[in-house]
């Protein structure tokens, strides 16, 4: 279960706790970004990314309007869930929950081999329009079909692109596949994240340089791909949060709310959703998605046998 706010409502808390913005951004950096496996804080410290990338009860805690509401939003959401918990389908999903759940649906299908996300486009009565996930374009191999050793052999070398097939970017897959011999003698198939080789060989941290498009993206393609209908006014629903370059596609679209489920955005909502005249809505998603939403709403009999056995 993952319990979140709003990123700009969360740091006015953290302020009142007397947190400076400085101390705020160490603790995400601690705290949100994903820790290697050799670093201590793997161990020990929270995985908030990684919490709400495998969660599938989101609860959302957003400021109440006033001190009488104050965690009345809170309260509906945990009713709701025990209510499902102990009587399963006692209500249907939320038109929310069944667009999110798509979303989450759509995630598994991408090939990344380091963060699967999925995005749904609907109109603006929730009518899904398209839907994506993060993966390489139509005609190149996804990362998880692709292989260290293959490359490095020259095995199925149309799999890999000009740049990888270079003698700069085999060497540092060299230099990064000794680790992994052992697996490979064992038979199994080593595939590697180009963005991750690529920053070690540059020395640098950025996201610039993945092979896939955005599950936001891809949607957005989709729809322009397959429909002549508008998106204006319509929703986007992500898995995670709409970075930057989505979150401007997701604008000129005419987008007029999004529901996502990370709430570490980044930039992109202070400086490129929240500008303009057309500002789309953000809704920090809560509900059930994955396994939840089939557990919780699916009935244990169909009700209309219940009531009749129950009716003797
Ligand atoms: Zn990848
Ligand atoms: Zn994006």
């Amino acid at each position: 279960m993952a319990v979140s706010a709003p990123d700009d409502q969360r740091k006015i808390r953290l302020r009142k706790l007397k947190f400076s913005d400085e101390e705020i951004e160490n603790l995400d950096k601690v705290e949100y970004e994903p820790h290697d496996l050799d670093e201590p804080e793997f161990f020990t410290v929270q995985d908030i990314q990684g919490c709400l990338q495998r969660a599938d009860l989101y609860v959302s805690n957003p400021d109440a309007k006033n001190a009488a509401a104050k965690f009345s939003s809170l309260s509906a959401q945990v009713l709701r869930f025990v209510s499902l918990i102990r009587r399963p389908g006692i209500v249907t999903p939320t038109h929310i929950e069944r667009c999110m759940q798509v979303a989450y649906t759509a995630k598994l299908n991408s090939g990344c081999i380091s963060r699967q996300v999925g995005a749904v486009v609907t109109g603006p009565d929730f009518s899904i329009r398209s839907l994506g996930w993060n993966d390489v374009a139509l005609g190149q191999v996804p990362c998880n079909l692709r292989s260290r050793s293959d490359l490095l052999l020259g095995q199925d070398l149309s799999a890999y692109s000009e740049y990888e097939v270079s003698d700069t970017f085999k060497d540092q897959l060299q230099n990064s596949s000794a680790g992994y011999a052992t697996l490979t003698t064992c038979g199994r198939s080593v595939p590697f994240c180009f963005k991750a080789e690529y920053n070690a060989l540059r020395k640098e941290k950025n996201q610039v340089h993945t092979r896939s498009l955005h599950a936001e993206e891809n949607a957005f393609l989709q729809a322009a791909r397959h429909h002549s209908a508008t998106l204006e006014g319509g929703f986007l629903f992500t898995t995670a949060a709409p970075c930057e370059l989505c979150s401007k596609k997701a604008y000129q679209l005419g987008i007029k709310r999004i529901f996502y489920i990370d709430p570490y955005p980044g930039i992109a909502v202070s400086h490129i959703l929240q500008s303009g005249t057309k500002r789309p809505v953000l809704e920090l998603f809560s509900g059930a998605i994955g396994k939840a939403f089939h557990r919780l709403y699916s009935p244990l009999v169909p009700l209309k046998d219940e009531l009749n056995a129950l009716g003797r």
